[in-house]
C-alpha cells in the first residue's frame, strides 16, 4: 500500500505559531515593499489609505490596507488593461496568461510552483507513480493546467482528460488503472453513478483511490459514500484562479490548513478587521514572495470560519474550516454574520423540519431572531424538540435565536430564508 500520509514541508508545517509569524512577517513585508514598488494598483490603495510598506510589520498590521474585492479586477482589468495593475514584473516574462470570466486576465509567471499547489496535492495523498485523471478545464482558465503541473511535479502520471465526456472518462479509468481523480466532487459521482449503471462493480472493476476535490461544495452525504462505500480518499482544498493553493485537508480531515505561503485572514467584510476563531467572515488572500501578481489582500467574496487548536495531524497551521456562503448574502446580526447556508444546515439536522425561515427583528437595542418552523407533521410539536433545534442554532450560527411552530402553509414558497425586518431610524 501506498503511504499516502506525511508532510511536503515538515519544517513550515510543523513550526510553533511564533516561528510561522516570524517568517511569514519577514516574507510578508517583503512581499509588500515588492508589490508597491511595481503594482500601481497596490501603490495606489495604500497611498489613497496613507499607509507605507513600513508601516506593515505583523501580520495585523495588513489591516491597514484596503481590501481589493475579486469583483474590482474586472473593473481594473478594463480600466488600466490587462492584469488590472497588479503584474509585477514584465508581460514578456510570463509563462501563461489565462482569461477568466469578467475578463480578468491572470499571468502565470516562471517561479517554481508558482500556484503552491504541490504541497497541497502531497498532502492530500497523491505520490509517484499514481495515474490521475484531471478534470478541470484546461483552456482558458487556469485549473486544469495548473493543477497537472503541481501534479505532475509530485511524480504522478497525469491523464489530461479535462471537462465532461463521461464515456472517455470511464474507458480511461478502466484500460490505465487510474487511480487517482482531481476535479469537483459531483462529477466523480456522477462518473460512479454512470460505471454502476453500465453494470460495473466500482469498488472492483475500477482502481480509484484517491481524490482531490475542489471548486464546489462537497456535501458530507457524498463524501461518506465515496469514502465508505467505495473507500476512495477523499481531501478538499480551497484553490482560486487568480492566486492557487491557499487552504487544503489533511489526513485528519479537520478543516483546511492554511496554506504555509499565503497570509489567510478572515475578516468583518464591512471593516476589513481581522476576526477570530470561530467568527464568520470574508476570506482574504495575500500570497507571499510572489513577484508576477502580488495581489495584497484580495477578497475572495467567500465566507468561512478558521479554528487554530492543534490539528492531530501534526501540523500546526490554523484551518479554515467549511465554506458557509458568499459575502453578498451575508445578514448581520449582534455583531456576526449569519448566512442562508447555515439556516438550511439547521433545517437539515431535523428530519422533522418541512421549512425553515429566519425573522431578524430589533427589540429595543437588541437584534432577535425568529426561527419560524413549519414540521412535517404538526403532531411533532415538542418542548424537547424546539430545545434540540434552539441548541442546534446556537452550535452552527454561534447566536442565540427562539424557535417557534407555525401552521403548514405559514411560510410562502417564494419567502427568503433570511428575512431582516429590522427598522432603522
Ligand atoms: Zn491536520
Amino acid at each position: 500500500m501506498t503511504n499516502r500520509v506525511g508532510f511536503y514541508e515538515k519544517e513550515w508545517e510543523t513550526q510553533s505559531a511564533a516561528q510561522r509569524e516570524k517568517r511569514k512577517t519577514q516574507w510578508l513585508s517583503e512581499t509588500v515593499r515588492y508589490a508597491y514598488d511595481h503594482c500601481t494598483s497596490v501603490r495606489e490603495k495604500m497611498d489613497k489609505a496613507g499607509v507605507t510598506p513600513d508601516a506593515i510589520k505583523t501580520i495585523r498590521d495588513l489591516e491597514k490596507i484596503p481590501i481589493t474585492p475579486k469583483r474590482d479586477l474586472v473593473r481594473l482589468n478594463a480600466e488600466k488593461g490587462p492584469f488590472g495593475g497588479f503584474l509585477g514584473v514584465t508581460p514578456d516574462e510570463l509563462k501563461r496568461i489565462y482569461i477568466s470570466p469578467g475578463p480578468i486576465y491572470d499571468p502565470h509567471g516562471r517561479e517554481e510552483d508558482a500556484y503552491s499547489l504541490r504541497p497541497i496535492f502531497y498532502n492530500a495523498g497523491f505520490r509517484k507513480g499514481d495515474r490521475v485523471i484531471n478534470t478541470f478545464s484546461y483552456h482558458l482558465t487556469p485549473a486544469g493546467i495548473i493543477c497537472d503541473e503541481a501534479i505532475n511535479a509530485l511524480g504522478c502520471v497525469l491523464i489530461p482528460t479535462g471537462v465532461g465526456n463521461t464515456e472517455v472518462q470511464l474507458k480511461t479509468m478502466l484500460d490505465l488503472k487510474v487511480n487517482g481523480y482531481v476535479g469537483v466532487p459531483s462529477f466523480l459521482m456522477g462518473l460512479i453513478e454512470k460505471a454502476e449503471q453500465k453494470g460495473y462493480d466500482f469498488k472492483r472493476d475500477f482502481s480509484m483511490e484517491v481524490a482531490f476535490v475542489a471548486g464546489e461544495i462537497l456535501p458530507d452525504s457524498m463524501r461518506q459514500t465515496l469514502e465508505d462505500d467505495y473507500h476512495i480518499i477523499i481531501r478538499q482544498g480551497f484553490i482560486i484562479a487568480d492566486i492557487g493553493g491557499i487552504s487544503y485537508e489533511c489526513p485528519e480531515k479537520n478543516g483546511m490548513h492554511f496554506s504555509e505561503h499565503r497570509i489567510v485572514e478572515i475578516v468583518d467584510p464591512q471593516t476589513g478587521k481581522q476576526l477570530g476563531p470561530g467568527e464568520v467572515g470574508e476570506v482574504v488572500v495575500t500570497p507571499l514572495r510572489d513577484k508576477t501578481y502580488p495581489l495584497i489582500r484580495l477578497g475572495t467574496g467567500d465566507l468561512s470560519y478558521y479554528e487554530e487548536e492543534p490539528c492531530p495531524c501534526g501540523r500546526t497551521s490554523k484551518r479554515m474550516m467549511k465554506i458557509v456562503g458568499r459575502v453578498d448574502q451575508v445578514t448581520k446580526v449582534r455583531g456576526m454574520f449569519i448566512h442562508p447556508s447555515q439556516v438550511r444546515e439547521v433545517a437539515a439536522a431535523f428530519s422533522e423540519i418541512e421549512k425553515i425561515r429566519v425573522r431578524v427583528d430589533r427589540e429595543g437595542a437588541h437584534d432577535i431572531m425568529l426561527f419560524e418552523v413549519e414540521l412535517t407533521e404538526d403532531t411533532m410539536r415538542s418542548e424537547s424538540l424546539k430545545g434540540k433545534i434552539e441548541g442546534k442554532i446556537r452550535e452552527v450560527l454561534k447566536l442565540r435565536g427562539d424557535v417557534a411552530f407555525v401552521q403548514k402553509g405559514t411560510i410562502p414558497q417564494d419567502a427568503k430564508i433570511i428575512e431582516d425586518i429590522r427598522k432603522w431610524e
